[in-house]
């Protein structure tokens, strides 16, 4: 017989001061992996942050083993302001970790949540993210490049296992020097895997700044389907609304323009486009065109910058290119 799902309410152990009170929801079903749902390191994204709230909810009727860690704000203040930074120090939280407990605020902050989240052994950590308004969801496969290499293929082939279970698009980082020199490794899930060598994916869902029910429950069900893979829960959640296109993508910086102007997409998120398609045009307000801005070998649309207006060395958005394996 499964044991009752019963939920208790915590807080980031050893968090003083201004940090007191970042809440940890602890529900528990028995023997069983042990899942944390982390939301919000970046303030401004706030998806995250009602869909944990509807796992919360969800838990007390599905969950049927192990234990689910909610984390529904690592940043709570960068909510109050709504800013993807933490707002101590005006630094990004997520290339800090796993933190500095002699450091400044913020290394503090990621030390405290870090060495919190390992107390609890975590199997596997989810971290709750959104991009752009004019995006598709994405699951991020992190690069496993501080294990050595029997290990390194164990863990990415693990983190491919569970993005794929998402239902969502699964998108490999960018390539392993780009990965680290962009301090990929320090973000929470990036830090997970190669500083903890514990599965870590990272969920790119709806866009910024607002609570868009079909974003939260898209991030809902994709960490629904993830703990069902797990056999955690009573019951299948429900499909994805859409099949995520299949095969093997890379992320990547798409290509940027040699002029200033409006960017406007010639294709939505989602979108396949062969090498040297047209993916948009930099015009002038005039409406002159700049620039024809071309894909450079095969991929896929997933998202396009909420800031269109490119200076000259503008990038116009995030590609998936075809991954050669
Ligand atoms: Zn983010």
């Amino acid at each position: 017989m499964d044991a009752v799902a019963r939920r208790r309410l915590d807080a980031i152990q050893g968090a003083a001061g201004r940090d007191a009170g970042l809440p940890v929801v602890v529900w528990s079903a028995g023997p069983g992996p042990t899942v944390a749902i982390t939301a919000n390191v970046h303030g401004d994204e706030v998806v995250g942050v009602a869909a944990a709230h509807a796992l919360d909810d969800a838990m007390s009727s599905t969950l049927r083993r192990g234990t689910l860690l909610i984390y529904p704000s690592l940043n709570p203040r960068g909510l109050q302001q709504m800013v993807r930074v933490h707002p101590e120090e005006g630094t990004d939280l997520n290339r800090l970790f796993p933190g500095d407990r002699q450091g400044g605020g913020t290394a503090r902050c990621a030390a405290l949540i870090w060495s919190d989240l390992l107390a609890r052994r975590p199997d596997l950590l989810i971290d709750l993210h959104s991009d752009s308004s004019v995006s598709i969801p994405y699951a991020i496969v992190d690069r496993a490049t501080s294990l050595r290499p029997d290990a390194r293929t164990e863990m990415e082939a693990r983190l491919e296992e569970l993005a794929r279970a998402t239902g969502l698009l699964v998108l490999h980082e960018y390539p392993p020097e780009e990965y680290v020199r962009f301090r990929l490794d320090r973000s929470l899930a990036g830090a997970m895997v190669n500083h903890a060598r514990v599965p870590a994916l990272t969920l790119e869902v709806g866009a910024r700044r607002t609570v868009d029910p079909a974003s939260v429950r898209t991030a809902t069900h994709a960490v629904l389907r993830v703990l069902h893979h797990a056999d955690m829960l009573v019951a299948p959640p429900a499909e994805p609304d859409l099949a995520p296109p299949s095969g093997a993508w890379r992320r990547a910086a798409a290509p940027r323009s040699q002029t200033a102007g409006l960017f406007t997409p010639a294709l939505p998120p989602g979108a396949r486009f062969a090498a040297g398609q047209v993916l948009g045009t930099v015009r002038a307000v005039d409406g002159s065109v700049r620039e024809v801005v071309r894909s450079e070998s095969r991929g896929i649309v997933v998202s396009w910058s909420e800031s269109p207006w490119l200076e000259a060395r503008g990038v116009p958005g995030t590609l998936g290119l075809e991954e050669q394996t």
